[in-house]
C-alpha cells in the first residue's frame, strides 16, 4: 500500500512525499481511512509508529474538504500532555498542512500567553493544547471551542497519569457534543477503558502493538548491578558500546542533574532536561542532543515525554519508573520508525520489585546479563529493620559486599522505600510542566 491509495489530496502527498515517507506505517494504514470518513477512534500506538500523520493527515484531509468558513474558529483540538509534545506534533500539523491555506496554534503553559491570546483573536483552525492552559483561556474567555468538530486525545494515558482527568472533563463539557473524537494511548488501563466509554461513540479500534506489550523490536537488557556502581556502570557501556546517542531515564530532576554532571566528568558530553529547566534550556539541550554535540541525554519521564528523536538506538533506564506502564513509553523512544532499537535497565538489588512490576506490564520477562565485575550485590542488608525474617530471596546473584556497602545501601533502601508509588504520584503532579 501507499499513500495515495488512502485517497489523500495531492496538497498532502507531495507533503508526505517530501518528508521521504515511500510507505504508510501499520497505524496510518489503519487509522487513516476511519478518520478520514469521520469515525470515532480507539488507538492503541506507542509513540515511534507514525501515529502523529495517522491523525494529522486524515484530519488535514478533511478540513480541506470542507473549505474555508466564513469566520475562522478552532475546528480541531488536539490535546496533549506536554509542551513538547504539544511542540511536536504543531510542527507536524505544519509539516503535512504546509500547502493548505490552514493556521493553527500551539498553547501550553510555562511562556507567555499574551501571543497566544492574539493568535487566537486573529482566528486559528487547529489548536494543539495542554489541558492546564487551555483552561487557562477558557476562564479568561479567550478561547471559543464552539465549533470543535474533532477532538483528538493524544497519548491519553499519561494525561491521566499526570493528574489531568478533572481538566479533561471540564474541557470536554465545553466542547459541541457532536463531534469526532480519536483517543490515542500506549497502554489501555482500566481508567482508559471508561474514558473511552463515557467520551467515544462507537470507535473503530486500532491496535499496533498487542495491548500492554513491549514494542518488539525493541532488544531489552537488564544488567544487574549495585545502587552506587550504576553510573561507573552508564559510562563503560557507552564507552566500551561506542555508544553515540543515548537517552537515560532518571527518577528525578536533581537526580538527572547530577547524573549530567557525573557523566560530563567522565569525559562523556552529556545534559539534563526536565520540568525545572525553561523551555528555552530544554530546546538547546534537545536540539545538542539531535545533533551529536551532547551524546547523553538524562531525563526525567515527563521531561522525555513525546520527545522525537529520529533513530534513537539506545535507551537506558537507570532508575526504573515507578510506574511500570512508562517502561513501555521510555522504550518506546528506541526503535522509531522501524529502527532497531536497544533498551538497556540497570537494576539494583532495590529495584527488584519494580522490575518485576514491569516485567508484570510487559507481559514478559527480560533477559539479565551481569556486566563483568558489576555484578550487583546480596541484599540481605535491605531494610532489615523493617522486615525482620522477611529476607529477600534475590541474594545469591553473587558478589561481596564491597566493605562499608552494608551501611551505606541500608541507607538508600530507607529512601527507596519513601518513594512509594503514591509518593511518586504526588510528585508527578507538583511536576506538571504543562500549566
Ligand atoms: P510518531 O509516532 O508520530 O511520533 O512518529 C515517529 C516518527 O516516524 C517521526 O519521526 C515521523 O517523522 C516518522 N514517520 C511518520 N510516518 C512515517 C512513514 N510513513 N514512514 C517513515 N517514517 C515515518
Amino acid at each position: 500500500m501507499n499513500f495515495s491509495d488512502l485517497g489523500l489530496s495531492a496538497e498532502l502527498l507531495r507533503a508526505v512525499e517530501k518528508q521521504g515517507y515511500t510507505q504508510p506505517t501499520p497505524i496510518q494504514a489503519q487509522a487513516i481511512p476511519p478518520v478520514m470518513d469521520g469515525r470515532d477512534l480507539l488507538a492503541s500506538a506507542q509513540t515511534g509508529t507514525g501515529k502523529t500523520a495517522g491523525f494529522t493527515l486524515p484530519l488535514l484531509h478533511r478540513l480541506q474538504q470542507q473549505g474555508a468558513p466564513r469566520k475562522r474558529n478552532i475546528r480541531i483540538l488536539i490535546l496533549v500532555p506536554t509542551r513538547e509534545l504539544a511542540a511536536q506534533v504543531a510542527e507536524s500539523v505544519r509539516t503535512y498542512g504546509a500547502h493548505l491555506p490552514i493556521r493553527s496554534i500551539e498553547i501550553f503553559g510555562g511562556v507567555s500567553i499574551r501571543p497566544q491570546i492574539a493568535k487566537l483573536k486573529r482566528g486559528v483552525d487547529i489548536a494543539i493544547a495542554t489541558p492546564g492552559r487551555l483552561l487557562d483561556h477558557m476562564e479568561q474567555g479567550t478561547v471559543d471551542l464552539s465549533a470543535v468538530e474533532t477532538l483528538v486525545l493524544d497519548e491519553a494515558d499519561r494525561m491521566l497519569d499526570m493528574g489531568f482527568i478533572r481538566d479533561l472533563r471540564r474541557i470536554f463539557k465545553k466542547l459541541p457534543t457532536e463531534r469526532q473524537t480519536l483517543l490515542f494511548s500506549a497502554t489501555f488501563s482500566k481508567d482508559i477503558l471508561k474514558l473511552a466509554k463515557t467520551f467515544l461513540n462507537n470507535p473503530e479500534r486500532v491496535e499496533v502493538a498487542p495491548r500492554n506489550t513491549t514494542a518488539q523490536r525493541v532488544s531489552q537488557v537488564v544488567h544487574p548491578v549495585a545502587q552506587k556502581r550504576k553510573r561507573e556502570l552508564l559510562s563503560f557501556l557507552i564507552g566500551h558500546g561506542n555508544w553515540t546517542q543515548v537517552l537515560v531515564f532518571a527518577k528525578t530532576k536533581h537526580g538527572s542533574d547530577r547524573l549530567a554532571k557525573q557523566l560530563n566528568r567522565d569525559g562523556l558530553d552529556a545534559a539534563a532536561i526536565h520540568g525545572n529547566k525553561s523551555q528555552g534550556a530544554r530546546k538547546r539541550a534537545l536540539a545538542d542532543f539531535k545533533n551529536g554535540d551532547v551524546r547523553v541525554l538524562v531525563a526525567t519521564d515527563i521531561a522525555a515525554r513525546g520527545l522525537d528523536i529520529e533513530k534513537l538506538p539506545h535507551v537506558v533506564n537507570f532508575d526504573l519508573p515507578q510506574v511500570p506502564e512508562d517502561y513501555v513509553h521510555r522504550i518506546g523512544r528506541t526503535a522509531r520508525a522501524g529502527q532497531a532499537g536497544h533498551a538497556v535497565s540497570l537494576v539494583s538489588p532495590q529495584d527488584e520489585k519494580l522490575l518485576r512490576a514491569v516485567e508484570k506490564v510487559t507481559r514478559t520477562r527480560i533477559k539479565r546479563v551481569v556486566i563483568d565485575g558489576y555484578d550487583a550485590e546480596p541484599v540481605e542488608d535491605t531494610a532489615p529493620e523493617k522486615t525482620p525474617g522477611r529476607r529477600p530471596r534475590r541474594t545469591k546473584r553473587g558478589g561481596k559486599p564491597a566493605p562499608g556497602s552494608k551501611r551505606r545501601q541500608t541507607k538508600k533502601s530507607g529512601t527507596a522505600s519513601k518513594t512509594s508509588p503514591s509518593g511518586s504520584r504526588r510528585r508527578r503532579r507538583r511536576q506538571k510542566p504543562a500549566r
